[in-house]
């Protein structure tokens, strides 16, 4: 049998199940589960915040897995057979249908209607379709990345699932050389776009967070200001940014009135785009004459991620761990067994990034 962890329900403790070993069908890949991780999402997902999760799940979006079996001839992305023995991760997107309107005509696949999501919107009785388990079942279609040879799973998971999605804000933001980039939140998300800002270019990249600790490794991921939420943070920005206000501004705190304070710190013409409210958090009141039209302000959505930034993250965390210090993200690694507290360190934000070693 093999043991994974079910969140049954939203705010009931995380039960550890035994689950028959899978049979595979055609095109399907049987993974062992090298690491996987606690992202803010299943904090949300724990606390029933999100709308459409089939409790009970077995959570875990971002993976990485060795390959045990696979159901006949399996490609990766770059068209080379998967084999038993490989070192992989996978898109934990699936599904995505590529035919509906949201994908075809309005260019937005994170929004199409069809996508389904390892870990977050697959029921536990579908299948090991989540991270917290010993083996992982990737569906026929899943999309396979090998994983470089320079990343090991626990600088994948370092990255984790903030990496594709600060990524894709990141393409966004449309950051151009030299530009002030201000980064509100130094959570997983905001770390990784601290990272990847500095990667494109910026002439400087400011980090706002209420917690010391997550601004020190901020600092780590190169910032060159980091900012508490004190009563003075919009001079200071101002401050720090020619009395202009920021270039670029990327909203990553998950904080509704954050929304607002963005707005004041970005620069006339600014490009401001909200990545953090990924579940609702209520509403915020915005002056839309001084705060948006006379400012001529150029406010983006992001949501999730698709093939192209997770194939990029693999490319941008191979060509620049030495540069930047994803490793000091994870603060802890836990067992199955340890997986309450895992959830409840993140949930407290005593540890920023936690590693699930499902295998030890
Ligand atoms: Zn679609
Ligand atoms: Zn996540």
């Amino acid at each position: 049998m093999i043991r994974a962890a079910v969140m049954t329900e939203p705010n009931a403790p995380i039960e550890i199940r035994a689950f028959p070993p899978p049979v595979l069908e055609p095109c399907a890949v049987l993974l062992k589960t090298l690491a996987s991780e606690v992202c803010g999402t299943d904090v949300h997902l724990w606390h029933g915040r999100l709308s459409g999760v089939p409790y009970p799940i077995i959570p875990g979006h971002v993976s990485v897995g060795e390959v045990l079996e696979t159901g006949g001839e399996v490609l990766d992305m770059n068209g080379r057979p998967v084999e038993p023995g490989d070192r992989v991760t996978f898109l934990d997107v699936h599904e995505t249908c590529h035919r509906c309107y949201y994908c075809l005509v309005a260019k937005a696949s994170t929004r199409c209607p069809h996508r389904k999501v390892y870990g977050i919107t697959y029921s536990a009785s579908e299948g090991l379709l989540g991270g917290w388990s010993e083996q992982i079942y990737l569906k026929p279609g899943v999309q396979v990345i090998p994983m470089s040879a320079r990343v090991d799973p626990e600088l994948w998971i370092a990255g984790g699932c903030g990496l594709p999605t600060a990524l894709h804000a990141i393409d966004r933001a449309e950051i151009r050389l030299g530009d002030r980039v201000l980064i509100q939140g130094a959570g997983p998300v905001g770390l990784n776009a601290c990272a990847l800002a500095n990667a494109s270019g910026a002439g400087w990249v400011g980090v706002i967070d209420a917690v010391p600790q997550r601004l020190e490794a901020a600092r780590k991921m190169g910032a060159d200001q980091c900012f508490t939420l004190t009563a003075s943070l919009l001079s200071d920005v101002r401050t720090a940014t020619g009395g202009r206000g920021a270039d670029i501004v990327i909203e990553a705190s998950g904080r509704p009135e954050a929304v607002a304070q963005g707005c004041d710190m970005a620069r006339d013409h600014a490009r401001y785009v909200v990545v953090g409210q990924y579940t609702d958090n209520g509403s915020v009141e915005i002056n839309p004459h001084t705060a948006i039209n006379r400012k001529h302000l150029e406010i983006r959505g992001c949501w999730g991620s698709d093939m192209s930034h997770f194939w990029r993250a693999m490319e941008v965390i191979d060509r620049f761990h030495d540069r930047f210090d994803w490793r000091q993200v994870i603060s802890q690694r836990y067992t199955l067994d340890q997986i309450n507290d895992a959830l409840a360190d993140v949930e407290a934000r005593r540890v920023v990034k936690a590693v699930i070693l499902p295998n030890g």
